[in-house]
């Protein structure tokens, strides 16, 4: 069975010149998740756990290289990743060159809101392959809100392809950007864009899914979340607009593939719809 994991990094997302050699990847959960991060009680309580995500973000940036990420897919059976650019950092042309290199890898493309060249720029990308556009207000240091943001989603609404946003709060740069207040006014400006809220909001999943259930045009993806949230999600939204993602390598691509695995062990076509074919119609596979 195919599965493509919608939520995976490569090189250094927070800018901060952490290296990404070629450490082997341990294949341990992280130290969040060894703590019960997945345990749909604790809640905002996860907001004591900050100085020690930021910790086991920054120690886990250091295996994001293509080598690794192979043996991982190869390890739990993902037969193609997404990866996600975010610039400045994590340029666009280097998701294209290292998945050029990688038939099982799907570039999506990143531009800064405040790239005086974004429109030239997000054409380029997409002509040049991207199969979708990543935003990550929180590292990008942009509001949702801001005028350049929404000038950034108008021009992707022209193109049909679907835009990726981190949700919820983030260790490192503006954890606000990523609250839910300001996903309303993106989503009343752009009904018809087809999005992907990464992490259903991460600490805030309830009033996101409540948000997502209003707008036919967002899907969400399962990274972060325990078992109980993404069952919740798939009784509210249905199983057409949930997508499996891990995040790696901040999280075991296995480890979120297990919670689908277990949710859908008696359905298999619900199964293959979260697995692949949701997001395999969203990017045109
Ligand atoms: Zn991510």
């Amino acid at each position: 069975m195919n599965i493509i994991d919608t939520h995976v990094h490569l090189g250094d997302i927070y800018g901060k010149d952490l290296k990404t050699d070629k450490t082997p990847y341990p294949f341990k959960p992280n130290t969040y998740e060894q703590l019960g991060y997945r345990n749909i009680y604790l809640g905002k309580l996860n907001y004591l756990f900050k100085p020690l995500i930021v910790s086991s973000a920054k120690a886990m940036t250091q295996y994001a290289n293509a080598s690794n990420l192979i043996d991982s897919m190869e390890e739990s059976n993902v037969t193609q990743s997404i990866i996600l650019a975010v610039e400045p950092n994590v340029s666009t042309d280097s998701v294209l060159n290292i998945c050029q290199k990688n038939p099982a890898l799907i570039p999506f493309g990143s531009v800064h809101p405040y790239d005086q060249k974004k429109r030239e720029k997000l054409k380029s990308y997409i002509q040049a392959g991207i199969k979708g556009l990543k935003i990550h207000p929180v590292i990008q240091k942009v509001s949702p809100t801001d005028p350049a943001m929404l000038e950034l989603l108008e021009e992707a609404s022209q193109y049909d392809i679907p835009v990726l946003f981190h949700t919820g709060w983030g260790s490192i740069g503006r954890g606000n950007y990523g609250f839910m207040y300001h996903f309303k006014v993106v989503l009343d400006n752009f009904p018809k864009t087809k999005f992907i809220f990464a992490h259903m909001g991460f600490y805030e999943p309830g009033p996101f899914i409540e948000l997502i259930a209003k707008h036919d045009n967002v899907f969400c993806d399962t990274s972060w979340q325990p078992e109980g949230i993404i069952k919740k999600a798939i009784d509210k939204l249905g199983g057409e607009r949930i997508l499996y993602g891990s995040d790696w390598p901040y999280n075991l691509q296995s480890s979120s593939l297990n919670i689908i695995n277990k949710i859908t062990k008696t359905n298999t076509d619900l199964r293959e719809k979260i697995l692949y074919k949701n997001v395999a119609e969203l990017i045109k596979l």
